[in-house]
């Protein structure tokens, strides 16, 4: 069973919003249930899955999962060959990653309780590929995280990341249809003023070094319960940049 090697506390990294990894932690032991809060994240993550390995390939790589929560993307990545590290500050979320991994027996998988920016001082250009999904929403300084990101990955390497973007539709859509409407998140999973533009994202990337090459719009229909991806970036949206070689 990997282990979880305690490197930092929350309490001596800047940033990190205690109430947002206390939310994260009080529905812990639902990351593995695929009715429950965490339903989206289970449904949305073949689509993302395919399209991390539509642009990089995974088998045998390096890749470093950024919050990554109860390790539903992590493990996906492990299973489809790459030798991945989970990150999470949520301490419960990872026993749970940790857990799940050694009741499906994933392969090559390991989660660590420590911030981007802690493991960036520590393995500077170590990943091939790192992934930063739904997370940049949650921290107080998201550009810190981007630069992080942009440190771990090694020259050429590819960094992903997904959040919600900022205007009144995402607000329709993101907090009062998901939260308030169709009850598919709790209500205060996410904060409006917290959403993060894709040219302000793309902004962080620049000045960390990372150069934007593709991104895809994440749709719902409440209808069929279906999620699909396409050019529609106008509410959740994932971008993928590449380190300069
Ligand atoms: N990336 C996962 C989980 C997204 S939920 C997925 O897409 O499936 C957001 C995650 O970010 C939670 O697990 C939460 O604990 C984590 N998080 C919030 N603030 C963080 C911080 N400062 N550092 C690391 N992880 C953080």
């Amino acid at each position: 069973m990997p282990a979880i090697y305690p490197t930092i506390s929350p309490m001596n990294n800047t940033n990190v919003d205690p109430a947002e990894l206390a939310k994260f932690s009080e529905l812990a032991h639902r990351w593995w249930d695929v009715n429950s809060e965490f339903r989206p994240l289970h449904q949305i993550n073949p689509l993302r899955l395919e399209w991390i390995q539509t642009l990089a390939s995974l088998k045998d790589k390096q890749v470093l999962d950024v919050g990554c929560g109860g390790g539903i993307l992590s493990d996906a990545m492990a299973r489809a060959g790459a030798h991945v590290t989970g990150i999470d500050l949520a301490t419960k979320s990872l026993k749970v990653a940790q857990l799940h991994a050694f009741e499906t027996q994933t392969p090559n998988v390991a989660y660590r309780e420590v911030s981007a920016e802690a493991l960036a001082a520590e393995k500077p250009a170590s990943f091939d590929v790192v992934t930063c999904m739904e997370m940049l929403e949650h921290v107080p300084d998201p550009a810190s995280v981007v630069r992080a990101c942009a440190t771990l990955v090694k020259p050429g390497g590819w960094v992903f990341f997904s959040t919600l973007n900022r205007n009144p539709q995402s607000f329709l859509f993101a907090i009062v249809g998901a939260e308030y409407v169709l009850n598919l998140l709790p209500k205060g999973t996410h904060e409006y003023a917290k959403f993060i533009r894709p040219s302000e994202l793309a902004g962080f990337c620049r000045e960390a070094g990372l150069q934007a090459q593709a991104s895809r719009g994440l749709q719902y229909n409440p209808l069929t319960r279906r999620y699909w991806l396409d050019g529609n970036t106008r509410v959740n949206y994932m971008l993928a940049t590449q380190r300069e070689a």
